[in-house]
């Protein structure tokens, strides 16, 4: 029932990359998340990212935006691809240069190919004496996966997510990709996206972290977001702030859903309180008859 009109070319402005950190398990994954999250973010924006909503957004030196999905591992990434959300547009795979090319890591290139998502190595750790870089890029190299050092188109860069080495040009190298997609997104309509995050807070009530891919969401907006609904209330950053409007690709958390969406929802606003309601309840309605149809066999 929801139809997205295509936009007019001269309408579409350029957008930041979203990107997902995948990799096999103690690899540094988390750590890369966190230390972009700490480290990499210029003076001037207010504060340093305090809150975790399930995605943030950090600038460059350059002024130049990247938004992360703060969920590492492809089981987030897999969840919302099953739910049909298409979220990423880059995939940063991490592997530790003191490892081999381990099972997790082939299943995340193998999931970001089936995506077409094109891949940036991080090749981390390289501050343990017994990193060996070379090895992991000959080992791609023999999956058909050339990266650069070795004549191929494939961006990758040797990193240490504990101390920062190299986690700038990694970022760098991601904007280079970034620049290749040409993302665009047109910022002048009701906003629609994917929900990355909800849960119940005790004295908020239902809170969701949504990333905006068209439009700008705006508070007092009427929002649909799989079997939810409801008007903006309040919208919050990653640093705290409190928002009142924000466009593509940029990670808010909302206030105001009658309910918990689930992460993978797509968002739409609709003009109209009441379509929002009647679809959401429609839905919910289905959903319930389903499980009671899956419960009787
Ligand atoms: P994840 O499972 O992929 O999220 O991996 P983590 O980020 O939790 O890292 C696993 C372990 O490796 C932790 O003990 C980290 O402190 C360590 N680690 C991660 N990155 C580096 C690095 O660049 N250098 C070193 N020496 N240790 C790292």
């Amino acid at each position: 029932s929801i139809v997205e009109e295509p936009d007019a070319p001269e309408d579409l402005k350029p957008r930041a990359p979203i990107v997902t950190v995948m990799g096999h398990v103690d690899h540094g994954k988390t750590s890369l998340l966190d230390y972009i999250r700490k480290e990499n973010v210029i003076a001037g924006e207010s504060g340093g990212i305090t809150q975790h909503i399930g995605a943030y957004g950090v600038t460059l030196e350059n002024r130049e935006r990247i938004a992360f999905l703060d969920t590492p591992g492809h089981e987030a990434f897999t969840a919302m691809r099953a739910r049909g959300a298409q979220v990423t547009d880059i995939a940063i795979i991490v592997i530790a240069a003191d490892d081999d090319i381990m099972p997790q890591t082939k299943e995340a290139i193998s999931h970001a190919q089936a995506a077409g998502v094109p891949i940036v190595f991080a090749i981390n750790k390289i501050d343990r004496p017994t990193a060996n870089p070379d090895k992991i890029k000959e080992g791609l190299a023999q999956m058909n996966l050339l990266v650069e050092d070795w004549g191929g188109k494939i961006q990758s860069h040797d990193i240490s997510a504990k101390t920062g080495l190299g986690v700038k040009e990694l970022l760098e190298k991601v904007l280079l990709e970034a620049e290749i997609l040409e993302l665009k997104a047109n910022p002048d309509k009701l906003a629609s996206g994917t929900v990355v995050e909800a849960y119940l807070d005790k004295g908020k009530g239902y809170v969701s972290t949504v990333l905006v891919q068209a439009g700008t969401l705006k508070i007092g907006d009427y929002v649909l977001a799989g079997t939810t609904s409801g008007k903006i209330k309040a919208m919050q950053d990653e640093r705290g702030n409190a928002v009142t409007e924000v466009g593509p690709s940029r990670p808010i958390s909302i206030l105001g859903l009658d309910g918990a969406s689930q992460a993978g929802d797509k968002f739409y606003v609709l003009e109209d309180e009441r379509e929002a309601k009647q679809i959401a309840s429609r839905r919910s309605q289905l959903q319930r008859e389903q499980s009671v149809r899956t419960q009787r066999h």
